[in-house]
């Protein structure tokens, strides 16, 4: 198929190292090397067929969830302030355990406010003074 981007190159199935791609929240998420994608051989561009978007979507939503993973285990609370944090989060008991051991994916809002914590530790005295009513 002739590119219709560059009028140029010939558009191939490619598979290499290195490239990446906005995905959800993550915008450079790493494309494994192996997945094989239709490329313009001249300009580069992408093209993609309903199948093709199908088979890509489903490959990048395992490496999704995988960086999902490492990064909340990479900002996990030591286990003393576990209990605090699960608290005021509304998390259930043991939660985050769970998370450590990889039974269980992080939603991004949980990644984000997790990380922030880690971060900047003073942002859960932040969350619990948000909890608190104000003084009627
Ligand atoms: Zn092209």
């Amino acid at each position: 198929m002739k590119c219709h981007a560059c009028s140029q190159g010939e558009v191939v199935l490619k598979a290499e190292p290195g490239r990446t791609t906005r995905y959800k929240t993550i915008p450079n998420l790493p494309i494994p090397a192996d997945l094989e994608m239709r490329t313009c051989d001249h300009c580069g561009e992408r093209w993609f067929t309903p199948a093709d978007a199908k088979r890509i979507d489903a490959a990048l939503e395992v490496v999704y969830r995988q960086e999902l993973l490492a990064r909340v285990r990479a900002v996990l609370p030591a286990a003393k302030d576990a209990d605090r944090i699960e608290r005021d989060l509304g998390l259930s008991r043991g939660y985050l355990s769970r998370l450590r051991s990889g039974r269980k994916i992080p939603s991004e809002p949980l990644v984000a406010i997790l990380t922030l914590i880690h971060q900047q530790p003073s942002v859960l005295k932040l969350v619990e003074a948000m909890w608190e009513r104000p003084a009627a």
